[in-house]
């Protein structure tokens, strides 16, 4: 039986298992995905190895790791600079980035964005701007610090701290800071975002799971709005393309884990 598991500290709350064997027992693939709590981020590659893995999921605070792990880094993993999967190919270790382009796939048949405002700038504010960047839209990145600003500004993004912020027109507004994944914050200050949303927007959190401030506040501007289920579904699908060698389409396993996992 061939070996999967998704890394990350925390872990206990990850879906990925829940996904993942779903399309494996459904499709018949002689094969299991578990978890594994990694404490020590220096030994990532090496325990891939001793548990015997033929792929993983890499999740918080390790994807930045995985890149630099991994034998070859194929895609926008690149760009990005993090990787979320990592299939074995013979002997050696490839990575890739699924996230990036899992998000953009839901947003197709819903929106083209014209103008996009990245709350946050962590990884996965990175990989989103990556991918929009990848299709011409314009983004801009807001973030409370400037610290992780820096290196997006380098690479030519629009950023700007809360002390720089100024409204703007966008018609999608996406949330990925952890404001509200724990506790009951807004990533911005209630005015700012009251300015921001209306009916012509789409308010996008990538937190699943739960309906965060951002979106209560959202819907109650009478904005479009959305969690980071889809998301979460999507590029575990990407992932599960990779751990099953492309023997079924994508349609396939987004319905086998929109299955797996209730609204
Ligand atoms: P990081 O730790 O890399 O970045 C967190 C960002 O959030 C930073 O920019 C930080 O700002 C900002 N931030 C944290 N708390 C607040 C706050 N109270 N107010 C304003 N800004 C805040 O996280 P990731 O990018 O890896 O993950 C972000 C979120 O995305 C998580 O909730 C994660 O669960 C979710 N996620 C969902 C996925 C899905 O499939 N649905 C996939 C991947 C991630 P500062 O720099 O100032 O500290």
């Amino acid at each position: 039986m061939r070996q999967y598991a998704v890394f990350g500290d925390p872990i206990a709350h990850s879906k990925s298992p829940l996904l993942h064997n779903r399309v494996f027992l459904e499709l018949g693939v002689p094969a299991f995905y578990g978890r594994y709590h990694l404490k020590e981020p220096s030994s990532l590659l090496e325990r891939f190895h001793a548990l015997g893995l033929e792929g993983a999921n890499i999740t918080v605070p390790f994807k930045e790791v995985a890149f630099e792990q991994c034998d070859e880094v194929r895609g926008i993993a690149q760009k990005i600079g993090s990787v979320n999967t990592m299939v074995k190919e013979g002997e050696r270790v490839i990575g890739y980035n699924t996230d990036a382009e899992g998000f953009f796939q839901t947003l197709e048949g819903k929106l083209r964005p014209q103008n996009v405002l990245i709350l946050g700038a962590g990884g996965t504010a990175k990989a989103l701007a990556m991918i929009f960047d990848l299709h011409q839209i314009p983004v801009t990145i807001l973030n409370r610090t400037p610290g992780r600003l820096k290196p997006l500004a380098e690479q030519g993004f629009k950023t700007l701290t809360h002390e720089e912020f100024a409204p703007d027109s966008y018609d999608l507004i996406i949330n990925s800071t952890s404001a509200g994944l724990s506790d009951d914050s807004l990533p911005l200050p209630a005015p700012w975002l009251e300015s921001l949303l209306h009916s012509g927007v789409l308010a996008y959190d990538v937190i699943y799971g739960k309906t965060t401030p951002f979106l209560r506040l959202a819907k109650a501007q009478g904005a479009r709005f959305q969690d980071g289920r889809e998301m979460l579904i999507s590029q575990a699908a990407l992932s599960s393309l990779h751990f099953t060698q492309h023997h079924f389409s994508l349609s396939t396993l987004h319905s086998l884990m929109r299955l797996a996992l209730p609204q």
